[in-house]
């Protein structure tokens, strides 16, 4: 029976291909049958993952002694799982009857326990299930002997490329590692417009609908699905017809994309002469060859917080050297912004909760980014050294994310100075000129800009957070997502604010949130004023063509009555003129 889902759209394009269903646990798990032979060795293999994550939870609850009961009281409710008859005996029972793969088994049980949960009444022991998942995670884990990683397994017989992959939830870390694989496209029940995971699925160029509220329970494994990722719409098991006309559709976006190929040499000038960079946001070095191939002139936002992600130890500072100077060296000679890291909120250091501080009541407004970089100064120096390093081999860039307090700045310079310092008494070369600029995320940032200005080299804004925070809207949560709108008027007059401030102070300034990336909202940054564009390099040549046809002095006028506007209705009406011709 064919059916459809609504849905965010949040990465444009069209993908057809076989749903690939993601279990509860944010683990892809294979199905593989075993050999007789093999059968008593793989019960071996999950006794000894189930009897290592035990004494792991032993270690730590002995390492702990100090934490909130809390994180106590978990551990205890995990070892319990792991010594009940449900989670020990089951899966070795379907290891045997079903000559089976132990994660696959486990998996399935966990399945039926999470349903169990979620006929409780009390809503207590329905939250239980949570604690069910967690703890199978760990086995899985342990099992696949990536601790940390998420691993995906295509369905057999089936290529990557045609395999839509469902799941309820994806963090930033399960996404990040589909940049090793080559999936059609991904579609989730929750998560908002400008989540990470968003993020990456444009930064991937691969169509996404989020928000779909019921498709993991809906769709079933194997189904035919045509995702449309402009409209947020899945179409499931489409009738022929739907089919044909999304297949010319398809064909018809890949025409438009060799078209706008051309452009990728040409200079990016408006109508009347006025030069634009455009610049390329990355979440890892692996992403520079797609950022040259986007035309990118510059990286003008390297969220590094993605080499910490997917693994359970922090890289030390050689590893963080090799991976900057991978970047700076494969962008030969042009800029490269790189931030230092936004851990916290969506991007968590430690998502086994073994931090002992991860339950927070509202982590987007915690210890994050450059509040967390400053609490924890071995790491930040950690990175700080190896960025320098790496400036050695190129034009480099220091960002920070998060700022807003005069004395967050002024922390920071000294951090800087104190990693310069050590390097020059090591002898150690590095840029000495390395600029430091500050990112524009929090509204007091925007409204303060005096304090960015008198003290960075350059600002550069982030809207995803700014209009999160404008707004107090949960960029994550679909539940708020109709909410989010960087077309908000007080939205406006902070962008306008910092630009036109930076502009008189002579202070370069960017945008990288994902406003940059809009091409209809191209004209409008143009009309603030701003010069410097970073964005997913997919999105580079769709602004680029917009640039081109734009012709500065025309709008400018334009943007400017727009600003004075403060009826909603009025502003989209006054940006559809605007984006017209
Ligand atoms: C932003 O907030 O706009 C930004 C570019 O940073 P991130 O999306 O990584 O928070
Ligand atoms: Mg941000």
């Amino acid at each position: 029976m064919s059916f459809t889902l609504h849905g965010l759209g949040v990465s444009a394009g069209i993908a057809i291909g076989r749903a690939m269903l993601m279990s509860h646990a944010t683990l892809e798990v294979s199905h593989l049958t075993l050999a007789p032979r093999l059968v008593e060795k793989e019960i071996a293999r999950f006794d000894a993952a189930i009897a290592a994550v035990k004494s792991e939870l032993l270690t730590m609850k002995e390492n702990t002694e100090h934490a909130p009961a809390e994180l106590s009281a978990f551990i205890d409710i995990h070892t319990m799982f792991l010594e009940d008859t449900e989670l020990v005996e089951k899966p070795r029972e379907i290891i045997r009857e079903r000559r089976c793969n132990a994660e696959w088994a486990l998996v399935q049980q966990m399945e039926h326990l999470v349903g169990q949960f979620e006929q409780f009444d009390d809503p207590y022991l329905r939250e239980r299930k949570y604690d069910v998942i967690q703890v199978v995670e760990r086995v899985i884990k342990e099992l696949l002997g990536h601790p940390g990683k998420a691993s995906l397994k295509a369905a057999k017989h089936t290529k990557e490329e045609s395999l839509i992959v469902v799941a309820h939830d994806l963090s930033p870390a399960d996404t990040i590692a589909f940049k090793d694989h080559r999936f059609a496209s991904f579609i989730t029940d929750v998560g908002g417009a400008t989540s990470h995971t968003a993020i990456l699925a444009r930064s991937m160029a691969i169509p996404a609908v989020l928000g779909l509220e019921n498709g993991r329970a809906l769709i079933r494994d194997g189904e035919q699905l045509i995702v449309d990722g402009m409209r947020g719409v899945v179409i499931v098991n489409p009738d022929p017809r739907v089919l044909e006309e999304y297949r010319l559709r398809m064909e018809q976006i890949e025409l438009e994309k060799n078209q706008l190929k051309r452009l990728k040499t040409s200079r990016t000038v408006s109508l009347d002469g006025i030069d634009i960079a455009l610049h390329a946001n990355i979440e890892l070095p692996g992403d520079v060859p797609d950022a040259l191939e986007g035309g990118a002139e510059g990286i003008g936002l390297f969220r590094t917080e993605f080499l910490f992600l997917n693994r359970g130890d922090m890289p030390d500072e050689q590893e963080q050297f090799e991976a900057y100077k991978k970047v700076v060296k494969g962008m030969a000679g042009r800029p490269v912004t790189i931030r230092t890291f936004d851990l916290g909120a969506d991007k968590d250091l430690h998502p086994e909760g073994t931090a002992g501080d991860r339950v927070k009541t509202n982590p987007a407004l915690g210890r994050r980014a450059i509040r967390l970089s400053l609490s924890e100064p071995k790491m930040f120096q950690t990175q700080l050294r190896a960025i320098l390093r790496a400036s050695r081999y190129g034009p480099i860039k220091l960002l920070i994310p998060m700022l807003a307090h005069a004395h967050e700045i002024d922390q920071t310079l000294a951090a800087v100075e104190q990693a310069k310092s050590s390097l020059r008494g090591e002898k150690i070369p590095f840029d000495e000129n390395t600029q430091v600029g500050g990112m524009i995320e929090i509204p007091a940032a925007a409204l303060a800009v005096g304090i960015f200005l008198r003290r960075l080299d350059f600002l550069s804004i982030g809207t995803n957070d700014l209009i999160q925070y404008t707004l107090a809207i949960d960029r994550a949560d679909e539940q708020v997502a109709s909410l989010y709108d960087p077309l908000h008027p007080a939205v406006l007059m902070l962008l306008a604010h910092t630009i036109s401030n930076a502009e008189k102070a002579g202070i370069p300034v960017s945008v990288c949130g994902e406003t940059a990336g809009d091409p209809k909202l191209t004209r409008l940054l143009l009309g603030m004023g701003l010069r410097i564009f970073s964005m997913h390099p997919s999105q580079i040549l769709k602004v680029k063509n917009r640039i081109l046809k734009s012709d500065v002095s025309e709008i400018a006028p334009n943007v400017r009555k727009m600003l004075r506007l403060d009826e909603p209705a009025k502003l989209r009406e006054a940006l559809e003129k605007l984006n017209a011709s």
